[in-house]
Order: structure tokens, then C-alpha cells, then sequence
């Protein structure tokens, strides 16, 4: 039967056909491209997020900051008052002393908490440094992912087209009965539809023929079959 002997030809020819095609899919419905996508927005609403916290830590601070100054200067004046002599009832000092006692005390926390939030500031400052390296990163690489795979296409269009061309022209050289077998078989066994046997074993389902069943199949004029798979097979 003409062609048996380039059948594994074919089969080699028709699985690196499935091959591209599978990934030509794969690239189309953009897989790659979606997954740096997200990753890109991982990382920008990560950058965000510290932006923000950095954000309320200096409004933090501007607020305290104020309140020192504020209560800086109601010390001041209060202290003037102590001293320049206007108030002269004991009470009244006494008073004035525990005003100035608490307007101290205020300060001094205020002075702490604007402390806490200049470290944490400090703190933040590399993370979104490294945050925005990050996006940056995720960036370049989506750029990249969605440049490749258009390029990608292009060569996989002109491969494909060149393979097809080749496989027109090989199918020339099948009896059509065989050729007909072979593209039946080809979707019901996931793409392979011709194996070799090697050593009694068929390449294809991994079976290993019995003696006589190798004898029958070398003595078979025409088309091989596995009695296993029922794929055709080839001898090596
Ligand atoms: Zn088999």
C-alpha cells in the first residue's frame, strides 16, 4: 500500500501541526498576557494602599504639629501672666499653675505621638520605594508578555502556513484508503493515529504485542493495526 512507509512522517508532521495550533490558542485567548495583568494590578493597588497609609500619617502629623505649636503658645502666654504680676490672688496662681502643668503635659504627648508617627513614616518610606520598583517591574512585564505574543502570532501564522503547505503536498504520496484511515483515526485517539512497534511494543499505547500477534501483523499485506489501541502501526 503506498505511503506506509512514510506514515510516521505524517504523524511527526501532523502532531507538530496540533502543537502550534494548541499554542497559537493558547497565545489568542492571551493566558500569559491576562496573568502579567493582574499581576500589574497586584502590585499597583499594593503601591496605592501604602501611598494612602503614608497620606494619613502625614495629615497625622501636619495635625499635631499645629496642636504643639498652638498649645506652645498658649503656654507662653500663660506663663507671661504668671509672672508679670496681674494676678495676685492665690487661688487664682494656684489655678494658673495647674493650667500650666496640663498644657505642658499636653504638649509632651503630642510631642510623643508626632515622634511614633515620624518612625512609622520612616518605616514607610522604603516599602513604597520598593512598591513602586515593583510596579514598575510588573509593568515592563506586561509590556513585554503582550509584545511577545503578538510577535508570536506572526511567526506561528507564517510556521503554520508553511507546515500545511507541506503537509498538502506529502499527503501525495498516500493511497487514499490509507490516508482516509489515518485522518479518521487521528481524532478519536487524541492526535495519533500511526505508531512505530519497537521491540514488539507499540510506541503509541505502550502495549507489547504477543509473538503470534507480531508474526500475524508482519505477515498482514497492507494496513497494520495495534490489537490493542487499533492505531497503525509501523515497523521500526
Ligand atoms: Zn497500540
Amino acid at each position: 500500500m503506498r505511503g506506509m512507509d512514510r506514515l510516521l512522517e505524517l504523524q511527526e508532521l501532523d502532531t507538530s501541526i496540533d502543537r502550534i495550533e494548541h499554542r497559537r490558542a493558547q497565545l489568542e485567548t492571551g493566558e500569559e498576557l491576562s496573568a502579567a495583568r493582574k499581576g500589574l494590578e497586584e502590585a499597583e493597588s499594593q503601591l496605592g494602599e501604602l501611598r494612602l497609609a503614608s497620606d494619613a500619617v502625614d495629615a497625622s502629623s501636619r495635625r499635631l504639629e499645629n496642636e504643639i505649636d498652638s498649645l506652645g503658645a498658649k503656654l507662653v502666654a500663660e506663663e507671661k501672666r504668671m509672672y508679670d504680676g496681674t494676678i495676685v490672688n492665690v487661688k487664682e496662681l494656684e489655678a494658673l499653675q495647674h493650667e500650666i502643668a496640663s498644657l505642658k503635659e499636653r504638649r509632651a504627648r503630642a510631642e510623643d505621638e508626632l515622634l511614633e508617627q515620624m518612625e512609622r513614616r520612616e518605616d514607610m518610606d522604603p516599602r513604597a520605594a520598593q512598591a513602586a520598583k515593583e510596579v514598575d517591574a510588573a509593568r515592563a512585564r506586561a509590556e513585554e508578555v503582550g509584545g511577545d505574543a503578538i510577535r508570536e502570532l506572526d511567526e506561528i501564522a507564517a510556521g503554520l502556513e508553511a507546515k500545511r503547505a507541506e503537509r498538502e503536498a506529502l499527503g501525495e504520496a498516500f493511497d487514499e484508503e490509507l490516508l482516509e484511515l489515518y485522518d479518521d483515526l487521528r481524532p478519536q485517539k487524541h492526535g495519533v493515529a500511526a505508531a512505530a512497534i519497537v521491540d514488539g511494543v507499540c510506541q503509541a499505547c505502550h502495549e507489547k504485542l504477543s509473538a503470534v500477534e507480531l508474526d500475524k501483523l508482519k505477515h498482514t499485506e497492507g494496513v497494520k493495526r495495534c490489537e490493542y489501541c487499533r492505531r497503525i502501526v509501523v515497523f521500526d
